[in-house]
């Protein structure tokens, strides 16, 4: 029996996600493309390498011992993360969350033994309710607590220097010659660069963007410019300030998608490539073949473009006609075509 077990617990499965050849969405376009699928993590996302890494970090500094909390204020994909570690480790997990979240989202967390703050959407940051404000208070208050605070946590890129960077690599041999990652915190895209350009400075690191965001802009000019904010559709990429997460220096450059496109994309991923992926995997993949429109690759450019989560944690949204027609995103779309890939 030993020999045949595969880990000792869910936890050993992290990370080492494969590399899966596009081949549908990418005809026409000149270059080989192969997505980094993070949706076949435990924990069906990118995060659980961050979760992970953050946690073992602190165990190693004394900080955290068994019985002691971790505080967090998101809803998505880092909070399941960091639920599904703490089981593990024996740790309380206290998430602070908006109204805004879904209930399904709620529902999700609390399956993974989260302790759940509900906190009103419609307030400032430094309001005392905000989710900001109870988060590090929570901290403040829970003597041995971490927070794990990605968008300003070097651990963040850390966790992908030393895992999402080498594995690329190894898994291309060294080949790769473009990376396509979307940025939230950016701790994906700068953990992974770092690594990847100390071993070849050639390789050239494209950033994906939201429209309402502020991280293009600020990568060309250094400032954060206010009139680029407004709010949009797509979760877990771009920003309203400037993660320190993310290092600027080893992007090349940025690309912004529109949450229509993102969306038409992911579902056409869905439907032609037999991947079931989220909302920035087809972000992701959009700002590819926007990039070889411009004239980005050549035939032997070897893209590696991230694919952050699982299409099931949208099912609400992007794979909901109902949700799809809300939002307008078939406005300009010739339905009979799109039924056409349901062949
Ligand atoms: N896609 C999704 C679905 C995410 O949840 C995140 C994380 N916010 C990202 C992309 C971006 O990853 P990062 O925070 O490492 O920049």
């Amino acid at each position: 029996m030993k020999e045949e077990i595969q880990a000792h617990d869910i936890l050993d499965l992290i990370g080492n996600t494969p590399l899966v050849k596009i081949n549908k969405v990418s005809e026409g376009l000149k270059g080989n493309f192969y997505a980094k699928v993070e949706a076949f993590n435990p924990g069906h996302s990118s995060k659980d390498r961050i979760a992970y890494h953050i946690i073992e970090e602190a165990e190693r500094q004394g900080i955290l011992k068994p019985g002691n909390v971790i505080v967090e204020t998101t809803s998505g994909n880092t909070g399941f993360s960091i639920a599904m570690v703490s089981i593990i480790k024996g740790y309380e997990c206290v998430l602070a969350v908006t109204s805004k979240s879904s209930s399904d989202k709620i529902d999700m967390l609390r399956a993974m033994g989260a302790k759940v703050y509900v906190c009103p959407a419609n307030v400032s940051a430094d309001d005392p309710r905000s989710y900001y404000s109870v988060a590090k208070r929570l901290h403040e208050e829970t003597a041995g607590s971490v927070y794990i605070n990605q968008y300003f946590n070097d651990l963040n890129i850390d966790a992908h220097y030393k895992t999402t960077g080498p594995e690329i690599w190894n898994q291309t041999n060294g080949k790769i010659t473009h990376l396509i990652a979307c940025s939230g915190t950016g701790g994906t895209i700068s953990g992974t660069a770092r690594y990847l350009k100390e071993q070849n400075p050639n390789i050239k690191i494209l950033g994906v963007d939201a429209f309402g965001s502020v991280l293009k802009k600020f990568h060309e000019t250094h400032e954060l410019d206010p009139s680029e904010i407004y709010p949009y559709r797509i979760e877990g990429m771009g920003k309203n300030l400037i993660p320190t997460a993310t290092d600027f220096d080893v992007i090349d450059k940025f690309i912004k998608v529109s949450d229509e496109d993102a969306a038409h994309m992911a579902r056409k991923i869905s439907k032609t490539e037999g991947l079931f992926v989220g909302y920035t995997s087809g972000a992701a993949f959009q700002a590819a073949k926007q990039f070889a429109e411009e004239g980005e690759f050549d035939e032997n450019s070897n893209v590696i473009i991230i694919f952050p989560d699982h299409g099931s944690r949208y099912m609400n949204k992007i794979y909901s006609d109902e949700w799809m027609n809300e939002q307008g995103f078939f406005d300009n779309v010739n339905r009979e075509e799109e039924k056409q890939i349901e062949f």
